[in-house]
């Protein structure tokens, strides 16, 4: 099958290939329902959230070849909701139809060491990290700075895949705890706050970047995102350059989502790099004038990118496991906009939908 001509922009009524099929695609396809396209997603899970408000669905694996060429035949261009696709379903897809953002994007988001690396090439600041690729790496590991978080190098969501080690004594535990896989001992970082942005880039090479959020995690999960952060605008200025910079120097079409860690003096530290819509975006589709989904749409679609003017102040809370069954209660709240995701199951840490609350500038 030989590989689609892409010419941009690609016109309303276009389909889009979603890779995965979790709430950020869910959101993403409704998005672009809002400006006219179809949506197609790919998904090892039959009536994922997002598929159930799409045109059609692939129901396969990552691997399933076949599927993946059936899936570009069917599709004007591929995007993600997931960055974790295997790197050789991503490449599959690439020689049929355009992938967006791309393979190189992929290959650095995907890998922990890889994407702090790739900051500080760029003058962009991070935690102090070693990787810990086998027993030698442990070993010289020992003389880091403690306490260090332990985290996989692929494959961590939400706080998983992570350990926390207090001195070079827990350390040997720790990454037996992680299955002994490739992994990234980063110093503990005793920040102010955790801050994120949304940088979309479009095929032209068109830049905007959202507000600042600022975020606030329990157990490593997301609870709730503050929008437009208060902040010193040297520092909001700075965090858009990252955004930017590594928008810019990854040549990403899509979105790219980067968390950070503003310390007590100030600075601020890469944490980690997301290609795709981000939870502590969410806010957007209530008090901006442009969803970040929209945005997704527009980068990939190669259209003009939105206005990222803030409309008001939002607190933004993830409805996490039974939380969502306060639906009612929150439906009655006149300052509340609510947003179920449909997943059914609601386990113990599961994001089963969020509820903004915006209030004027
Ligand atoms: P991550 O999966 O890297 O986003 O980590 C999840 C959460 O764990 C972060 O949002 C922080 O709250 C915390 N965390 C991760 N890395 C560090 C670090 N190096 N120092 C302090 N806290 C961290």
């Amino acid at each position: 099958m030989p590989m689609k001509f892409t010419s941009d922009p690609i016109p309303p009524g276009s389909t889009i290939g979603i890779l995965g099929g979790g709430q950020l695609g869910r959101m993403s396809a409704l998005a672009a329902a809002e400006l006219g396209y179809r949506v197609h997603i790919f998904a090892p899970d039959a009536r994922s959230p997002a598929a159930r408000v799409s045109d059609a669905e692939t129901v396969a694996d990552f691997g399933d070849r076949d599927a993946l060429s059936g899936f570009a035949d069917a599709v004007d261009v591929v995007t993600l909701e997931f960055e974790n696709v295997p790197a050789d379903a991503v490449s599959h897809l690439a020689e049929l139809v355009a992938v967006r953002p791309g393979a190189s994007v992929l290959g650095v988001c995907q890998d922990r060491v890889a994407e702090k690396l790739f900051a500080a090439g760029h003058g962009i600041a991070t935690a102090r990290f070693a990787a810990i690729d086998g027993p030698e790496d442990l070993a010289q590991a020992a003389a880091s700075e403690f306490p260090a978080i332990l985290k996989t190098r692929r494959d961590g969501y939400d706080g998983k895949g992570q350990v926390r080690v207090n001195a070079a004594g827990e350390l040997s535990d720790a990454w037996a705890a992680l299955d002994r896989r490739p992994a990234i001992l980063e110093s503990a970082v005793a920040f102010r706050r955790e801050l994120s942005v949304i940088a979309a880039r479009n095929s032209n090479g068109d830049i905007a970047v959202f507000p600042l959020a600022e975020n606030r995690h329990s157990g490593g999960i997301l609870v709730r995102s503050l929008a437009p952060a208060e902040a010193d605008p040297v520092i909001a200025e700075r965090a858009a350059e990252i955004g930017r910079t590594l928008a810019e120097q990854l040549d990403v079409v899509g979105l790219l989502a980067v968390e950070l860690f503003e310390t007590a003096n100030g600075e601020l530290l890469m944490n980690e790099m997301a290609p795709r819509p981000h939870n502590s975006g969410h806010w957007t589709q209530d008090a901006c004038r442009t969803s970040q989904f929209e945005q997704h749409i527009r980068a990939v679609c190669g259209l003009p990118l939105g206005s990222i003017a803030a409309t008001g102040r939002a607190v933004m809370d993830n409805l996490i496991g039974e939380a969502a069954g306060d639906w009612p209660a929150i439906l009655s709240d006149p300052e509340a906009r609510l947003h179920l995701y449909d997943k059914g199951e609601a386990r113990p840490g599961r994001k089963m939908g969020h509820v903004t609350r915006v209030t004027p500038l």
